[in-house]
């Protein structure tokens, strides 16, 4: 089967294009007008994925060699994300597949980061345990099957993600922080500044109050150094990126051990760090885990996770109508 899987749940308008489970497109629009102030804005993302929609979904067929009128199926975020940005792909998606009289497929977008394990070798086998890390959550995530998850641990408040880049900010650092954190931590020392990591029951998480902390911290330093930032850029960054990769791998360790599956995957944007990716590597050496860490682009929004997670649907003959509206919240598994 061929699928065109559209993917505009936040400030990336994406397209692929799938045939029998294998990627053979995948073009991601980034929103740049996003970045003078310092976070995505909804109503600017929703008008940019109405210009950026058409061309990226010629150019994913275009790059496929394929013709609009090969296409099995058309796949499309239903949620969760930004109203007005899950809007545009999901009335792009129905007019397509009615147009083109094929069956629609809706995904859920973190589901989607999930699946984005099977684009690529090695792919994880059922039971897995999967680390879902982005701008919008922080999940620990028991894979039965591909159409079977369960959360088994969750934030409570913050996403990591957004720990990233509020520290960014705070530090003066441009929008979206993370990837700057990760940079300038490479190159600074990840004990040379504590923060307080808070305790959570169970599998949860909570990331605001390292958050306040942080604030609390730079005000007090920047009282005695007014340059402290700039000074110690890379100090700062090793130090906050190593605090909160310390806190997301002790439930992951704590989740391993409790249901017993070896086999650990991390997926979402906040996958994309090095010293997360580092620090699971050589945990699953000390553990003897399986550890599965997705390619770069398929960390971040993309389509091809859509497309993919809309192969297992297709697979199993479950489509949507066309009636079907997008959900701003939508939880996995449902
Ligand atoms: P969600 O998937 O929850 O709806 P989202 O789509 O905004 O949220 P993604 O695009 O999956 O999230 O991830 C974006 C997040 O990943 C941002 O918070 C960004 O700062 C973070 N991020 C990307 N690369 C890195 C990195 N190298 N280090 C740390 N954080 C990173
Ligand atoms: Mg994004
Ligand atoms: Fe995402």
């Amino acid at each position: 089967c061929i699928i065109l899987a559209i993917e505009s749940s936040c400030d990336e308008t994406s397209a692929s294009v799938l045939h029998n489970g294998k990627i053979l497109s995948n073009v991601v629009a980034s929103q740049e007008v996003h970045h003078q102030y310092g976070g995505v804005v909804p109503e600017l993302a929703s008008r940019a994925h109405q210009q950026n929609i058409v061309p990226v979904v010629s150019e994913s067929l275009k790059n496929a060699n394929i013709n609009k009128k090969q296409l099995n199926a058309v796949a499309f975020t239903r949620g969760p994300g930004l109203l007005g940005a899950l809007l545009v792909g999901t009335s792009f998606a129905k007019s397509f597949a009615l147009a083109l009289n094929i069956p629609l497929i809706e995904v859920n977008h973190m589901e989607a980061h999930v699946l984005a394990h099977f684009i690529d070798e090695p792919k994880p086998t059922f039971p897995f345990l999967c680390l879902t890390v982005s701008g919008g959550h922080t999940q620990i995530v028991l894979v039965k099957s591909a159409l079977d998850m369960e959360v088994i641990g969750e934030t409570q408040d913050d996403a990591v993600g957004e720990a990233f880049d509020k520290t960014a900010k705070l530090m003066g650092l441009p929008y979206p922080g993370g990837p700057l954190v990760d940079k300038y931590a490479k190159e600074g020392n990840p004990l040379a500044y504590t923060f307080p990591a808070t305790e959570m029951p169970g599998l949860n998480y909570s990331f605001s109050g390292i958050k306040t902390a942080f604030m609390y911290f730079l005000r007090d330093q920047l009282k005695a150094n007014p340059r402290f930032v700039e000074e110690n850029t890379d100090d700062i960054c090793a130090s906050i990126q190593h605090t909160l990769v310390k806190m997301l791998l002790q439930k992951v360790k704590k989740a391993v051990s409790e249901t017993g599956i070896r086999q650990v995957a991390i997926a979402g944007g906040v996958s994309a760090n090095s010293g997360l990716r580092q620090a699971l590597a050589e945990e699953a050496k000390k553990r003897n885990w399986e550890v599965f860490i997705p390619r770069f682009e398929y960390c971040t929004d993309n389509a091809a996770m859509i497309a993919m997670a809309a192969y297992f649907k297709y697979e199993a003959g479950r489509f949507t109508h066309q009636m079907v509206s997008p959900l701003a919240r939508m939880p996995i598994g449902v």
